[in-house]
């Protein structure tokens, strides 16, 4: 019997993510140099590791409310309340990908386009499709600045969403205040619903990132994290804030699908949100560095400013960023291609989050390549 008959048509273009291909090729090789991984390389701080053991001791173990524990949500909607002119509407998600398929499942009609930066996150185009959106990656190339002119370009009277992500994976850009400002100023004239994916918000190294909530919190969904900015990614924490029209619908969707984000990583995330990590964020702006003043000079990239990225084009003899990281790979070295990351393939992405012993000894090697 072919079994395959009964997979549905969204399920049958669903290809293995890129990065995941990447992370399992890593399982097969000896001591590989791994610069593919998207997560910090530090624990979760002590505090917040003991506040989950204690909830589960406590028996804090069944479901909370679909919305989240009150009081992290009262947290949470005191950091962002001076931008809205009364108390948000917030809602705790299992991760931010449980909370941009929430957002794209309550929004996304059959038909909509959805419009994002390419290079963009893989999840996108994704989900857009899953919910019959058409998504639309709108070309950065080649410095990854958002310019509000080149996004204006790509809106029709069938665009709905606009996906934003600073800092950004896979590039590290965050986007400036000026350009923030007339992307919303451009939401409102078109009248379009901005989805605000700020994971690596945390992770910012020349000064505060930017939000869209600053100048449209009218019209946009703010998704953030815990799992990169504390190191708690398998613990599937994140919320988003937005409209309460949007928030209600979206909570009564977590009812059918998530339920509610694991009760002892809530408990854990209202240590998290008093915990101080400006020294983790140093260690990264640190790591930043070194990766800069290795590469420089021998790849093309825009400084990131955000996350922990680099998106470095492949140099010319390699022609593309697959056929440098298939090059990097004989040298033990594991990166992802850009066209995971997008609809071209010159460049390539590297992560930071590794020690400073492996980052030195693997960028000497990127640059045997060059
Ligand atoms: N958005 C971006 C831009 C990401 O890089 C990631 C994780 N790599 C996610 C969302 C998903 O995050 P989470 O693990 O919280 O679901």
């Amino acid at each position: 019997m072919a079994i395959e008959k009964f997979l549905a048509e969204r399920a049958l273009n669903v290809q293995e993510s890129g990065i995941r291909r990447i992370f399992n090729l890593a399982a097969s090789l000896k001591n590989p140099i791994n610069f593919s991984i998207g997560q910090p390389d530090f624990d979760v701080p002590a505090p917040i590791k003991e506040a989950a053991i204690a909830a589960i001791q406590a028996g804090y173990n069944g479901y909370t409310v679909t919305q989240g524990l009150p009081q992290l949500r009262e947290m949470i909607a005191d950091q962002v309340a001076r931008y809205y002119p009364e108390p948000p509407s917030v809602l705790v998600t299992s991760g931010v990908s449980g909370g941009l398929m929430l957002s794209l499942m309550a929004t996304v009609n059959s038909g909509d386009e959805v419009l994002f930066p390419d290079p963009y996150f893989v999840s996108y185009p994704n989900l857009v499709s899953w919910f019959g959106g058409k998504p639309v990656p709108v070309s950065l190339y080649p410095d990854f600045r958002l310019d509000p002119k080149t996004l204006q370009a790509a809106i029709t009277s069938k665009t709905k969403i606009l996906i934003l992500n600073s800092p950004n994976n896979p590039t590290g850009v965050v986007y400036d205040a000026e350009s923030m400002k007339a992307i919303c100023r451009l939401a409102d004239e078109r009248d379009l619903l901005i989805i605000s994916d700020e994971i690596y918000r945390d992770l910012s190294f020349d000064g505060p990132a930017c939000s869209p909530i600053e100048f449209a919190p009218h019209r946009t969904i703010l998704l953030r994290g815990f799992g990169k900015s504390y190191g708690m990614t398998g613990w599937r924490m994140g919320y988003l804030v937005g409209p309460a029209p949007l928030v209600t619908q979206m909570s009564n969707m977590q009812q059918y699908t998530f339920v509610c984000a694991p009760q002892p990583a809530q408990h854990a995330g209202i240590v998290a949100l008093d915990t101080d990590m400006t020294e983790y964020v140093n260690a990264y702006r640190r790591k930043r560095q070194i990766v800069e003043d290795e590469l420089r000079g021998y790849f093309e990239f825009t400084r990131p400013s955000g996350g922990f990225y680099f998106f470095l084009r492949a140099p010319e003899r390699h022609e593309t960023g697959t056929a440098f990281v298939e090059a990097a790979i004989e040298k033990n070295v594991l990166c992802v291609p850009g066209n995971v990351f997008s609809r071209k393939d010159s460049h390539f992405r590297i992560s930071y989050a590794v020690k400073d012993e492996v980052l030195h000894r693997g960028c000497q090697i990127l640059r045997s390549l060059v």
